[in-house]
C-alpha cells in the first residue's frame, strides 16, 4: 500500500516564502507511484492547514486558501491522523481530514530547521525526514555550530560572540574585546538566522556598531567573525546518516556583489517561480580542492550528527584556503540541483531522504 507523506512547509520564520517553494517542489517531484502527498501548510500566524488548495503556487501568491481546512496537531495523537479544528458552533466529534505515515519537513530557519518541529515529531512518534533535534539545533546556531566544527579541527574563520543584553549594558567592553581578538574587516551575524538576514560587513568601529545594532534586532546572541576578502563561495551537499555518507557536486553561487542577499539567493535562483539561475555547477575548481571540500563536508555533517540531506557552504580565500562557513540542515529546494549532476534525480533524492528516515525510525523501535 502507498504511504502518505505529509509535506510540511511555510512556517513562522523569515524564510517563509522560500519554504513554500521548497514544499511545492517536493510535492511536485515526489514519486507518485510510491507515495501519496498530504500537503500541510503552516501559515504566518502559525496555523496548520491541509487541503487541495495547497498544491497551487497561484493560491499562495493571492493568499487564497479556500480549498483548505485548519487542522489540530497534538503530540498525543500518535495515530498520525489530522483532525479538523472543531468549528465555532462546537462540534466535538473529531473530524479526520487526513492521515500521514511519514513527515517531510520543508521548512527553513526558525521553528523548522532548528529542532523545534523535529521535537514535535519525536513526541508524536512519527518518522520524519532530515536531521534530528540535536543536529538541527546545533546546525542552526552559528556559535554552537562553529564551536563543534572547531573541536573537530575543521577549518573555520576566527570568531567571537556575545549576548545582546551585554551589548546594551556595556558596549565599550564588547567593542574592545572584538578589536583585541579580530582584525577588520568583520562579518556580524545574528546567531540563529539564515538567508543573509541581519548580516552585515564592518570595515571599522563605526560600521561594526551599525552592524551589531542591526543584528540585535533579530537575535539575543551575536557572532562576529573575520571576513575573508573577495572569497569564492563553494557549496556541497551530503546525504546519509552515521558513517554512510556521500557528497553531491559542488556549486559556485554567482552574481553576488558584496555578499549574497536574500533576493540573490532565492528570488533569483528559482527559475520556475520568476527568477533566473545564477550558479555554476559543477564549480570550476581543481580536483584536489574539490576532494578536500568533499572530505570536510562529510566531516562537518558527521560533527553535528547530521541526517538526511544537508548543504555545507564553504569560503575560499585568494590563496584557495578552504573554510567551512556553515551547514544548512534543510537547504533551499533541498539542493536537488547539486544531485542531478551526480545522476540522482529530484525524485530519487526525495526517495533516498524518505528511505533514510524510515530506516532510522525502524532502528529506533
Ligand atoms: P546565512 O545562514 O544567513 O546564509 P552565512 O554565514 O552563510 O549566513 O552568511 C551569508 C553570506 O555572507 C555568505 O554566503 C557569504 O557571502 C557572506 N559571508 C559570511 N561570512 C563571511 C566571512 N567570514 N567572510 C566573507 N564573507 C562572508
Ligand atoms: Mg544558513
Ligand atoms: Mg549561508
Amino acid at each position: 500500500m502507498k504511504k502518505n507523506v505529509g509535506v510540511v512547509f511555510g512556517g513562522r520564520s523569515v524564510e517563509h516564502e522560500v519554504s513554500i517553494i521548497t514544499g511545492l517542489q517536493i510535492m511536485e517531484n515526489i514519486d507518485k507511484d510510491k507515495y501519496d502527498v498530504v500537503p500541510i501548510y503552516i501559515n504566518k500566524e502559525g496555523k496548520w492547514l491541509t487541503g487541495n488548495g495547497l498544491f497551487d503556487f497561484e493560491n499562495f501568491k493571492h493568499n487564497n486558501f479556500e480549498d483548505t481546512e485548519e487542522i489540530m496537531i497534538s503530540p498525543t495523537h500518535n495515530d498520525f491522523n489530522l483532525y479538523a479544528i472543531p468549528n465555532k458552533a462546537g462540534i466535538f466529534r473529531k473530524k479526520i481530514v487526513g492521515k500521514v505515515d511519514i513527515i517531510f519537513p520543508a521548512i527553513h530557519g526558525t521553528n523548522g530547521e532548528d529542532g523545534t518541529i523535529q521535537g514535535l515529531f519525536e513526541l508524536m512518534n512519527v518518522p520524519y525526514v532530515g536531521s534530528n533535534v540535536l543536529a538541527s539545533s546545533v546546525g542552526m546556531d552559528k556559535i554552537l555550530m562553529k564551536d563543534v566544527f572547531k573541536s573537530n579541527n575543521l577549518p573555520i574563520v576566527d570568531y567571537t560572540w556575545f549576548y545582546r543584553s551585554k551589548w546594551i549594558e556595556n558596549r565599550e567592553e564588547i567593542l574592545e574585546e572584538i578589536e583585541n581578538k579580530l582584525k577588520y574587516p568583520l562579518f556580524i551575524k545574528p546567531a540563529n538566522l539564515g538567508s543573509s538576514v541581519g548580516i552585515s560587513k564592518a570595515i571599522d568601529r563605526n560600521s561594526l556598531i551599525n552592524g551589531v545594532e542591526i543584528a540585535i534586532r533579530y537575535d539575543r546572541k551575536i557572532i562576529v567573525e573575520k571576513a575573508i576578502e573577495n572569497p569564492r563561495e563553494i557549496n556541497c551537499a551530503v546525504i546519509g546518516y552515521d558513517e554512510n555518507l556521500k557528497t553531491s557536486l559542488c556549486e559556485e553561487p554567482l552574481g553576488w556583489q558584496e555578499f549574497l542577499s536574500y533576493e540573490d539567493k532565492y528570488v533569483n535562483s528559482n527559475a520556475k517561480y520568476g527568477g533566473e539561475e545564477r550558479r555554476r555547477i559543477p564549480a570550476d575548481i581543481e580536483d584536489e580542492i574539490r576532494a578536500e571540500i568533499e572530505t570536510i563536508a562529510k566531516k562537518s555533517f558527521k560533527a553535528i550528527d547530521g541526517r538526511g540531506n544537508a548543504r555545507i557552504d564553504f569560503l575560499l580565500d585568494q590563496k584557495n584556503k578552504i573554510y567551512v562557513n556553515e551547514i544548512n540542515t534543510m537547504p533551499g529546494s533541498i539542493a536537488y540541483y547539486l544531485w542531478e549532476g551526480k545522476g540522482i534525480s529530484f525524485k530519487q533524492l526525495i526517495n533516498e531522504m524518505i528511505d533514510i528516515a524510515l530506516k532510522v525510525y525502524d532502528e529506533k523501535e
